[in-house]
């Protein structure tokens, strides 16, 4: 055949692209039960528009992995979905199609999501896959609002309610009042803010007593007033009565050991809800509740004066008034950690209200247990997941107050708040939309129905990615082998082990009682070039679809290749720069191996010469070192060694050292040409090899250049059979040594590489080398057994 002139990059990987997608390479076979199984659960992104650089990178490395698993015989199922029922959704269809969900009522915009999904985000984003030639077979998709999603999330929530694992409850429950929405404690992040420390005055027997607060618009729902147990100079106000400043009502003066001596006068308000302690003092002392904020976010009536005010106008003004009546003692900035929610920064308020909840903290102990049982990619990952289960304070708080999302299939009873759940086979169901399946409340006979109206939150269905993707199988040959074992692989950022990982193991194992998967894999961070976070709002962000242009998409991937499993990487533009030189350096001296093996039939030598030999036993000790990474999901250690070989070995030395062979068959040999022949025939398959997971589109092109099937569903290189000889090996390391040396040699002398040399001395080992040494090093004549020397 005749090999392409110039490699153009661009059109080799456009090329092959289309060719996988035409032949369904990467496929995976449901009806096949005879291969080994390599499962994948994939991280759905949410669409977004375009596949952002940590996309690229954590993918990447899965597609390493994917794709070694491929050619080591397995039948991969690398999967693609995308998680499409929360918030950012909501806002990209409300954004892109100009409506607002609120106005459509749910089944209307949960059509057209799914509308522009299926015809207009996915199909644009899944190319942004493609073009980096990640494998995954893009046959297999799902998206978390579509039916098979709904259905498989509302059983969830169904088969734990029936375990009595579910519970609605009035509680406390972490609010954003900004977003309007419940939230739950992985939403939640600390955040250090400026604020005041007010000395407010309420009376105790006409005398001041001095609370400080960060939280005077508090005052109104204050239901009790707390002092150390063991505070002397205070301990004697308990049991009296304090009056709160400007709203003029008597709250009981309690004793508790949760309040800190140390901080203000040792004296706390407690309102419900003002922070975690408070809403346990309410619990603890069966306080009354008093919600003096809104849903809204504004005071309530029982702010009098203040309602309908923002949190942060009431704070202002109320102040205001304190110092006005000599009720402000002084005030002093402080800076404090509140928890804010992570979405939109707002310090987080707790409500009142009914909410379900998932049962979480009687099991602590198995889900240490549970973790201790996960392969963890790297190890140390694991303590992410224990100090997240040791920290748990809450119970999984799983209802959201959002118009887009699954929706509970709960209905109440009007009369008597007996809970209605869905039938199993009417699912997916919205009981704002659909009947419920009784016409009658089994507990009081009355014939009307509240329905639920919040939505299910996103990461209690996105922790079912395991069953939904093995539930698309349901009725194929693949299906029991599936659903009876954990998946094989899970990878994911370390940043979302706490939501993520964490919520897929619990479900699982409510579930079905086994993990979700044996091995996690976790992927650090892709860090701009100083270290630094990548976000919109620094303006730092590098898009891999520009990289893609700049370089290759097999530049990017040989980037993504050099990293350490799970350790944040800066971004290193110099990695892309070396793996496109490397893919050109493949592309030519892979030609100019093909240019000697055009007259070469494929049979193996009857004698192999001595430097051939020690290339082929590198080339093993290559394979094996290669394979235990990949086994280990270290493909760093493969890429570098790969590149290692590839480069200094082969290129550097090898190349040169049986140019001579095959140029000069004649004068050398057709034997020796034969040998040489055979040896790089195999070579570069090996490498070619080694490399296709991680720069996928240069090695099947070349490896198109003398074979029929695609090089990603060839098989993995096993080491080539032949006697090893110890002794070989040494040889050869000397005569890499002396071609070393000589060439230093010349360039000291500031001669070319080609320079002639009159006589040179060296290891007596060297003999059966003497016809490659001799021309290698352009001698004349060599001279064993002398310590070594060059006479020009
Ligand atoms: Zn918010
Ligand atoms: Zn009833």
């Amino acid at each position: 055949m005749e090999l392409p002139k110039k490699l153009d990059q661009k059109a080799i990987e456009k090329k092959w692209q289309e060719y996988w997608e035409k032949h369904k390479t990467y496929a995976f076979d449901p009806n096949d039960i005879k291969r080994k199984l390599f499962s994948i659960d994939t991280p759905p992104p949410t669409v977004s528009g375009k596949m952002h650089m940590g996309h690229a990178f954590g993918n990447s490395q899965q597609d390493f992995i994917a794709r070694y698993k491929r050619m080591s015989g397995f039948n991969v199922l690398q999967p693609f979905g995308t998680d499409d029922n929360g918030l950012p959704t909501k806002l990209l269809v409300e954004r892109e199609k100009k409506v607002k969900a609120s106005h459509m009522g749910r089944k209307k915009f949960v059509k057209l999501v799914l509308d522009t999904l299926e015809k207009e985000l996915r199909p644009k984003y899944i190319s942004d896959w493609k073009k980096l030639g990640i494998s995954c077979d893009f046959d297999v998709v799902y998206t978390t609002i579509n039916d098979h999603c709904r259905k498989i999330s509302q059983k969830s929530f169904i088969d734990l309610y029936k375990a009595g694992r579910e519970y609605r409850a009035e509680a406390p429950a972490m609010y954003c009042p900004k977003c309007c929405t419940a939230i739950s404690q992985v939403e939640c992040e600390d955040a250090e803010i400026n604020s005041h420390f007010n000395d407010v005055v309420f009376k105790v027997d006409n005398k001041d007593l001095i609370i400080a607060t960060t939280r005077p618009e508090l005052l109104p729902a204050c239901v009790a007033v707390f002092v150390h147990p063991d505070d002397k100079k205070n301990k004697k106000l308990v049991g009296k009565k304090a009056t709160v400043p400007l709203f003029n009502f008597e709250v009981p003066i309690l004793k508790d050991e949760r309040v800190d001596p140390e901080k203000g006068t040792g004296i706390v308000m407690c309102c419900t809800f003002g922070d975690t302690i408070d809403t346990e003092w309410q619990r603890a002392f069966k306080l009354p509740i008093k919600e003096v904020i809104g849903r809204d976010g504004k005071m309530t009536s029982l702010a009098k004066g203040y309602e309908g005010l923002s949190i942060e106008d009431a704070r202002k003004k109320i102040i205001n008034d304190l110092k006005k009546e000599n009720l402000l003692k002084s005030q002093k900035e402080i800076k404090h950690a509140v928890n804010v929610h992570e979405r939109c920064g707002t310090p987080i308020e707790f409500i009142h209200s009914k909410q379900w909840f998932i049962k979480y903290l009687d099991m602590k102990k198995d889900m240490i247990k549970w973790g201790n049982e996960l392969n963890w990619f790297p190890k140390h990952m694991k303590n992410r997941y224990e100090n997240w289960v040791k920290g748990l304070q809450w119970d999984w708080l799983i209802s959201r107050q959002l118009p887009f999302g699954i929706p509970f299939p709960v209905w109440y009873c009007e009369a008597c708040e007996e809970i209605i759940i869905a039938k199993e086979k009417d699912l997916p169901v919205d009981p704002t939309l659909d009947n419920p399946p009784v016409t009658k409340c089994p507990k009081c006979g009355c014939n009307k129905f509240i329905p639920e109206e919040d939505i299910i939150n996103t990461w209690a269905t996105s922790s079912l990615t395991p069953t939904i993707v093995k539930e698309l199988f349901k009725g194929k040959p693949v299906y029991s082998k599936l659903v009876k074992n954990p998946m094989d692989f899970r990878p994911q950022g370390h940043d979302i082990i706490t939501f993520w990982l964490f919520n897929t193991v619990v479900k699982s194992q409510l579930h079905y009682n086994m993990n979700p998967w044996k091995d996690c894999f976790i992927n650090g961070w892709m860090l701009d070039p100083k270290g630094k976070k990548m976000s919109k709002s620094k303006s730092n962000i590098i898009e891999p679809q520009d990289m893609v242009d700049k370089y290759s998409a097999d530049a990017l991937r040989f980037m993504a290749g050099g990293s350490k499993l799970g350790e944040d990487f800066s971004f290193p533009e110099k990695e892309l720069v070396a793996g496109q030189k490397t893919t050109i350096k493949l592309f030519n001296s892979a030609k100019f191996v093909f240019m000697h093996l055009e007259d070469y039939d494929g049979k193996k030598p009857v004698k192999l010469e001595v430097m051939d030999q020690w290339l082929l036993i590198g080339l093993n000790k290559l394979i094996k070192e290669c394979t235990d990474g990949f086994e280990r999901y270290e493909f760093s250690q493969a890429r570098l060694a790969t590149e290692k070989f590839f480069w200094h070995t082969f290129c550097d030395s090898y190349l040169e050292i049986v140019k001579d062979r095959l140029y000069n068959p004649n004068r050398r040999g057709k034997a020796s040409r034969l040998s040489a022949q055979y040896t790089l025939h195999m070579a570069l398959d090996v490498i070619l090899k080694l490399f296709a997971p991680i720069i996928p589109h240069i090695t099947e092109e070349i490896y198109s250049w003398n074979h029929k099937e695609s090089i990603h569903i060839s098989e993995w290189p096993k080491p080539i059979k032949f006697k090893e000889n110890k002794e070989i090996v040494q040889i050869g390391d000397i005569f890499i040594e002396a071609m070393t040396k000589v060439r230093a040699e010349k360039t000291k002398e500031g001669k070319s590489l080609k320079e002639r040399i009159r006589k040179l001395s060296c290891d007596k080992k060297l003999e059966k080398t003497k016809d490659d040494l001799k021309a290698v090093t352009s001698s004349d004549n060599i001279i064993f057994g002398k310590t070594f020397k060059v006479e020009f």
